[in-house]
């Protein structure tokens, strides 16, 4: 059968692809140490766990509502006014199968084909595949390393056409590890509010935050950028719950009725005994987060120093998230162990090959 032509516009994500040629060397017996998959490698806290096994216990095993339980709605509005000072009522609110899920359900229900979506690089790889799925036009704009790959408002503005529907921003950021600072941000959302562009912020690396860097939300700035922004978070990367798949959205009540409806024709709810451990997660002790966050730093400062030792790699020290973008340009055009390495593939594919550490290129 003849595949449709929007499939055409996915890729496989490089970052799974990293993930499963490293699993499938490991099967062969190679000892991979695996940097592929952004995922921390804690385990879930016990106490949500727990909060999943009395899910099933008791029976709480059906369907759900579709845009997530009363009690969790609840629990990510409670969230929303603790962290970052935002009003949101559970009409605003929209949990979807991972923050992923969420953004899909927002390209399909507000991007329409002619549409472009302005993305900063370097982007999480499944952002421009998102957008190229819903029919519109993925542009890219270029962060310089220099300015700690932040983008800055006038760039932003120079890349708004009549066609743009949105902005996106990932901060702190996948894979830069970027970080913008509270009044970068209120200039951006300045510039957005001037420009009345649509902004979604997502701000699931909000608890990985580093040297007291300030995370403040891009919705918590005035009434009017709330009302043009819809915040993407998750209980991924903040409770190592990669593999339960809770994220939600928050932003104006059409727009989430809207997604809600794409997710009721796709999914439905998200799982049900999933969405009661997502309860305790955000509502439940929050010392894992702070512990794992302190680990993370020290991995942080380790990773950077190591690299820098490396003549010809040259790499930021990230403020936030839990990834390195190191520059290898000057490792570039040359040949290791008879091999040419002439792009971050190369390089890629020879630290798999010949050091057994798998990486993302990029
Ligand atoms: N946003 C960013 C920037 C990410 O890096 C990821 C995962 O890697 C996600 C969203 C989605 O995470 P999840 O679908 O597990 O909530």
């Amino acid at each position: 059968m003849e595949l449709s032509k929007r499939v055409q516009a996915i890729k496989p994500s490089p970052t799974l692809a990293v993930t499963a040629r490293a699993a499938k060397l490991k099967a062969e017996g190679k000892d991979i140490i695996g940097l592929g998959a952004g995922e921390p490698d804690f385990d879930t806290p016990q106490h949500i766990k727990d909060a999943a096994i009395a899910a099933i216990n008791r029976g709480f095993t059906k369907y759900t509502a579709v845009g997530g339980t009363p009690s969790l709605k609840q629990a990510v509005i409670t969230k929303f006014k603790r962290d970052n000072g935002l009003d949101y009522t559970a009409k605003q609110i929209l949990v979807s199968c991972g923050g992923k899920q969420s953004f899909f359900n927002l390209a399909l229900a507000v991007i329409n084909p002619g549409d472009e979506v302005i993305i900063p690089a370097p982007y999480w790889v499944s952002y421009p595949v998102m957008v190229a799925i819903s029919g519109a036009k993925p542009v890219i704009i270029n962060g310089r390393e220099e300015n700690g790959f932040k983008i800055t408002p006038d760039e932003f503005e120079d890349a708004i056409t009549p066609a743009t529907k949105a902005i996106v921003i990932n901060s702190p950021s996948n894979p830069t590890g970027a970080a913008y600072l509270p009044e970068e941000l209120k200039a951006i959302a300045d510039m957005a509010v001037k420009k009345g562009v649509f902004i979604i912020s997502d701000e699931i690396y909000e608890k990985l935050c580093y040297d007291n860097h300030p995370f403040i939300s891009m919705a918590s700035f005035s009434d009017e950028i709330k009302r043009q922004t819809i915040v993407l978070n998750g209980v991924s990367k903040t409770y190592s719950m990669t593999g339960w798949r809770i994220g939600y959205a928050a932003g104006p009540k059409e727009l989430i009725k809207a997604m809600t409806n794409i997710q009721s024709q796709s999914t439905s709810n998200p799982t049900s005994i999933s969405q009661k451990a997502a309860v305790e997660a955000l509502n439940g002790p929050q010392d894992t987060v702070e512990e794992m966050r302190v680990e993370f730093d020290k991995r942080r400062k380790a990773m950077v120093n190591n690299l820098n030792a490396i003549k010809g790699i040259r790499c930021m020290l990230p403020p936030g998230s839990f990834y390195v973008f190191p520059n290898i340009a000057k490792l570039l055009k040359k040949r290791f162990n008879g091999k040419a390495i002439n792009s971050s593939a190369d390089l890629a594919e020879f630290l798999l090959e010949v050091a057994e550490v798998a990486v993302v290129p990029g």
